[in-house]
Protein backbone atom coordinates (compact mmCIF):
# COMPACT_ATOMS: atom_id res chain seq x y z
CA UNK A 1 0.00 0.00 0.00
CA UNK A 2 1.57 3.56 -0.78
CA UNK A 3 1.95 6.34 1.62
CA UNK A 4 -1.34 8.36 2.24
CA UNK A 5 -1.30 11.71 3.81
CA UNK A 6 -1.28 11.82 7.58
CA UNK A 7 -2.13 15.45 7.89
CA UNK A 8 -5.09 15.46 10.28
CA UNK A 9 -7.98 17.23 8.68
CA UNK A 10 -11.92 17.73 9.58
CA UNK A 11 -13.71 20.17 11.62
CA UNK A 12 -16.23 17.65 13.14
CA UNK A 13 -14.34 14.65 13.07
CA UNK A 14 -10.84 14.63 13.39
CA UNK A 15 -9.47 11.97 10.55
CA UNK A 16 -6.42 11.85 8.41
CA UNK A 17 -6.09 13.59 5.38
CA UNK A 18 -5.44 10.10 3.55
CA UNK A 19 -4.84 11.55 -0.18
CA UNK A 20 -2.03 9.83 -1.65
CA UNK A 21 1.10 11.34 -0.29
CA UNK A 22 4.08 12.63 -2.29
CA UNK A 23 6.88 13.27 -0.20
CA UNK A 24 7.64 12.73 3.52
CA UNK A 25 7.97 15.85 5.66
CA UNK A 26 11.73 16.86 6.38
CA UNK A 27 10.54 17.98 9.90
CA UNK A 28 7.88 15.60 11.22
CA UNK A 29 8.96 13.25 8.81
CA UNK A 30 5.22 12.54 8.28
CA UNK A 31 3.96 11.53 4.68
CA UNK A 32 2.14 14.56 2.95
CA UNK A 33 -0.15 14.97 -0.09
CA UNK A 34 0.76 17.32 -2.58
CA UNK A 35 -2.26 19.52 -1.10
CA UNK A 36 -0.52 19.82 2.54
CA UNK A 37 2.81 20.68 1.27
CA UNK A 38 4.45 24.25 2.35
CA UNK A 39 3.79 26.44 -0.21
CA UNK A 40 7.33 28.26 1.01
CA UNK A 41 9.16 25.25 2.03
CA UNK A 42 8.82 22.32 -0.19
CA UNK A 43 10.29 19.48 1.84
CA UNK A 44 8.03 20.71 4.90
CA UNK A 45 4.41 20.22 5.54
CA UNK A 46 1.98 22.89 5.94
CA UNK A 47 1.86 22.28 9.49
CA UNK A 48 5.03 22.53 10.10
CA UNK A 49 5.81 25.80 8.82
CA UNK A 50 2.36 27.51 10.71
CA UNK A 51 0.44 27.41 7.38
CA UNK A 52 -2.16 25.16 9.22
CA UNK A 53 -3.29 24.07 12.43
CA UNK A 54 -5.41 20.75 12.56
CA UNK A 55 -9.03 21.67 13.68
CA UNK A 56 -9.44 20.43 17.24
CA UNK A 57 -12.65 18.09 16.64
CA UNK A 58 -15.14 16.85 18.98
CA UNK A 59 -14.50 13.35 17.68
CA UNK A 60 -11.22 12.13 16.49
CA UNK A 61 -11.15 8.86 14.15
CA UNK A 62 -7.70 7.54 14.50
CA UNK A 63 -5.78 6.29 11.42
CA UNK A 64 -6.76 2.69 12.00
CA UNK A 65 -9.73 3.15 12.19
CA UNK A 66 -9.79 5.12 9.20
CA UNK A 67 -8.10 2.50 7.23
CA UNK A 68 -11.13 -0.24 8.59
CA UNK A 69 -13.18 0.19 6.64
CA UNK A 70 -14.68 -2.85 4.53
CA UNK A 71 -14.07 -3.06 1.04
CA UNK A 72 -18.02 -2.34 0.44
CA UNK A 73 -17.67 0.82 2.81
CA UNK A 74 -14.57 2.07 0.43
CA UNK A 75 -16.97 1.60 -2.48
CA UNK A 76 -19.21 3.48 -1.44
CA UNK A 77 -16.88 6.52 -1.63
CA UNK A 78 -15.80 5.84 -5.03
CA UNK A 79 -18.70 4.24 -6.98
CA UNK A 80 -17.25 5.31 -9.92
CA UNK A 81 -13.63 3.89 -9.45
CA UNK A 82 -14.40 0.96 -12.77
CA UNK A 83 -15.73 3.98 -14.69
CA UNK A 84 -13.09 4.54 -17.54
CA UNK A 85 -10.91 7.36 -16.74
CA UNK A 86 -10.64 10.16 -19.12
CA UNK A 87 -7.22 10.92 -19.60
CA UNK A 88 -5.80 14.07 -20.42
CA UNK A 89 -2.55 15.61 -21.89
CA UNK A 90 -0.51 17.47 -18.86
ZN1 LIG B 1 5.58 18.30 8.90
ZN1 LIG C 1 -3.15 15.87 2.70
Amino acid sequence: MSARCAMRIGRLVSHACAQPAVFDCARCARPMCRGHRSASLADACVQCVGEYAPPRARVDVSDADLFAFTEDELAAFAPHRDAVRPEYDS
